[in-house]
């Protein structure tokens, strides 16, 4: 009687709610590295550009973390203090979107991953967890990072307290006046938060010298964090997204999320996240795209981006520092250049102007899809997203809600059926005023134009050899 051969709940009706026990949290991460045909080029290091060594990464990385940024091993097992940490608020719940797929009266069933139930609201403390873990047991003190909107600062910080490290946090300026809340977040957590450009930091300084009202970027707040670590013995850096620790760390999303389907019977017919330096996406993806690459079966990955900020879907697969200073070592990613400014969207967290190398090189041999949202169409699919299932999507997560959406409109559109699987990568408690912004009709769409990205690309650093 159930259509679709979707296997009932309990009670007899269609599952809703997807839960597993906690001893289901994965006991390994995925490396989907081991599968990839073609991995990216190597990074190298920005004053020799020659391949970057172990060596070189020691100063503001610990060995654990580096040995995983360079392993070719399939699984690499979660540490039972992580694991420990995890079960906080892993697994996380698995939903079908049965409001919104009334709403939209698609015939496609659509699925989605919530990762807003962590302490800090988002995906994001699932690979802070392991930093902080890994950087104690290497005798670490203290972590400094950057943070944009705020969300891996407060992630950052969640985790230190968790393992008794000092965070310092560099924030955007724009955000710091703008989000006050987020930093009280992190303060609550112990962190100490400055705004960026700040003067303790000669990257920072170097910036006010000629522009003393910078607004800040992501790329700048980078290479302050990058300074204080390099600068202090018993202080590391962390990064948030971009590197393959950091999208192995995420797997646990996509390996819980494959359980949970197959207690309901499913498998996706594309997996959707969205994507600013790709870790979400690839914590989602992977592990089916992991089938893919072995041969198993044919999943799409779609990742999402903003118009502002269209790095897949406008810029080019190119060698690029990942912060301004050009401190960090240069990697083979798609990138709008590093000098790129990002227009002051609301969804923070999509403004970075590099991608994951992983996911850069997947996309290039199609393995991954990309599609572009502008502001507006984001935030209505997540306000009707709310009124159907009554989770207040992050504004990064709505773009994955837009492309969901979009999906079970064609298949309603072909008469078709499809599986639609996302990742609501976090909750909008703390972006209340950027829907204020969107009801009141003060929203804008941008399109970064192509003429900007030509140019910036122009800019890149000329890698010998290459
Ligand atoms: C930071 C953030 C993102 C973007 O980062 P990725 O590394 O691309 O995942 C997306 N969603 C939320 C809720 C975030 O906090």
């Amino acid at each position: 009687m159930l259509s679709h051969g979707v296997r009932p709940s309990p009670t007899g009706s269609v599952a809703r709610r997807v839960d597993l026990p906690e001893d289901a949290i994965p006991t390994r991460w995925y490396n989907i590295m081991a599968d990839m045909e073609h991995l990216p080029a190597p990074p190298l290091h920005p004053a020799t550009g020659r391949p970057v060594a172990p060596e070189d990464l020691a100063p503001i990385f610990p060995r654990a973390l580096i040995e995983q940024e360079m392993c070719a091993e399939r699984w690499v097992d979660i540490p039972a203090p992580v694991r420990e940490v995890y079960r906080t608020w892993r697994p996380t719940p698995l939903y079908r979107a049965l409001g919104l797929e009334r709403a939209l009266g698609t015939p496609a069933r659509i699925y989605y991953k919530y990762e807003g139930a962590s302490p800090a609201g988002s995906h994001k403390p699932n690979t802070a967890v392991a930093q902080a873990y890994y950087n104690v047991q290497a005798g670490v003190r203290r972590l400094a990072t950057e943070t944009g909107a705020g969300q891996w600062g407060s992630a950052l910080a969640f985790a230190c307290s968790q393992f008794g490290l000092a965070c310092t946090v560099y924030m955007v300026r724009v955000s710091y006046e703008q989000k006050p809340y987020r930093r009280s977040l992190m303060q609550v957590w112990g962190a100490e938060v400055y705004a960026s450009p700040s003067r303790r930091t000669a990257a920072g300084r170097e910036v006010l010298e000629t522009s003393p009202d910078s607004p800040g970027s992501l790329g700048i707040a980078i290479s302050e964090a990058v300074e204080d670590a390099a600068t202090h013995a018993d202080t590391n850096y962390s990064l948030g997204s971009v590197l393959n620790h950091v999208l192995l760390h995420q797997t646990v999303i996509g390996l819980e999320a494959k359980q949970q389907m197959a207690l309901v019977g499913e498998y996706p017919d594309v997996v959707i996240g969205c994507i600013g330096g790709g870790s979400n996406f690839g914590g989602i993806s992977f592990p089916f795209l992991m089938d893919r690459l072995q041969g198993r079966r044919m999943v799409r990955a779609l990742a999402v981006e903003p118009t502002a900020c269209p790095t897949l879907t406008k810029g080019a697969l190119r060698y690029d520092f990942g912060d301004v200073a050009g401190l960090t070592p240069l990697l083979q990613m798609y990138t709008l250049g590093h000098d790129f400014v990002p227009p002051g969207i609301h969804a923070g967290g999509l403004r970075y102007h590099g991608d994951s190398p992983l996911v850069s090189r997947l996309y290039e041999d199609g393995l991954v899809e990309a599609k572009a949202y502008g502001q507006v169409g984001v935030f209505e699919a997540a306000v009707q997203f709310a009124r159907a299932e009554g989770f207040l999507p992050a504004p990064e997560s709505a773009h994955a809600v837009k492309a969901a959406i979009d999906e079970a409109l064609a298949a309603k559109e072909q008469g078709k059926e499809r599986v639609i699987l996302f990742n609501l990568s976090g909750h909008g408690s703390f972006d209340l005023a950027a829907y204020d912004a969107y009801l009141a009709g003060k929203l804008e769409d941008y399109e970064y134009p192509e003429q900007l990205v030509a140019a910036a690309l122009e800019r890149l650093p000329k890698v010998p050899g290459r």
